[in-house]
């Protein structure tokens, strides 16, 4: 394949012009190509390959979703997500500094579990919104879950609280895997010590996206995982604090 300039070129695998659950008002929501982690409930399988998906450059992209910003402003805005987006953060900072100049709403969700590198900070500081998805606040369990410990993701959460940048947190609720009464209370002190949690999002585990494990020949480690019910939601929601 044709080298590209990765300033002026992402690999994108997918994008949807007007989502509504990637951050607050209507989302023109760019799905990255590429992730660094395996979490084996993860419903974007065929988002991990860094050869998949298409390039496309800056100027499409722009283009794409200045068509929509009648439609996205002034509630809306960009959301950036994956696969881990961070994984493109030279492309990133260029397309928010555009979008920065058009004054469009930025923002990325992320594992947050990358290098706190100059690029990261710079793109950081064009970023109004971090949807931060803490895998498991165990770093063993996380090792388990995701393939990674947690301390980066946790040192990028202590990052964002000093530079004042809001961040909405989720966390997938796996029954028999996160949702140890003892690991989410751990997850809430963690919380309680930043300073810049808009929301916390509680994500009960569903299984839909299995069916993309199967069409690439994979093992989905979770089969036969169940749901969790109501009554394990709202006993996790209780401790989190977060209000039903
Ligand atoms: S970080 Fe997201 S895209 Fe990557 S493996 Fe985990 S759930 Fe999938």
């Amino acid at each position: 394949m044709e080298e590209k300039d990765l300033n002026y070129y992402a690999k994108v695998h997918s994008i949807e012009s007007f989502g509504t659950v990637d951050g607050p008002g209507i989302r023109f929501v760019l799905f990255l190509q590429g992730c660094h982690l395996q979490c084996k409930y993860c419903h974007n399988r065929d988002t991990w390959d860094m050869n998949g998906g298409s390039y496309q450059s800056l100027e499409d992209i722009l283009q794409k979703i200045l068509r929509y910003k009648n439609y996205i402003m002034p509630h809306g805005g960009v959301t950036v997500t994956g696969g881990e987006p961070l994984l493109q953060v030279k492309f990133l900072i260029r397309l928010f500094e555009a979008l920065k100049k058009e004054n469009i709403h930025t923002c990325i969700d992320t594992s947050g579990m990358v290098t706190l590198t100059e690029d990261v900070k710079r793109l950081l500081s064009l970023t109004d919104l971090v949807l931060l998805d803490i895998k498991h606040i165990n770093d063993e369990k996380c090792k388990q879950l995701v393939g990674k410990g947690n301390n980066k993701e946790l040192t990028f959460a202590h990052y964002l609280s000093k530079q004042n940048i809001p961040m909405w947190i989720r966390q997938v609720l796996i029954p028999g895997y996160t949702d140890d009464e003892d690991d989410l209370v751990e997850l809430k002190n963690f919380l309680t010590t930043l300073k810049t949690v808009e929301k916390v999002e509680l994500l009960p585990y569903h299984a839909m996206g299995r069916y993309k494990w199967k069409e690439l020949g994979v093992n989905y480690d979770l089969e036969g995982v169940p749901e969790p019910t109501e009554k394990q939601i709202e006993k996790a929601k209780k401790i989190l604090g977060i209000s039903s």
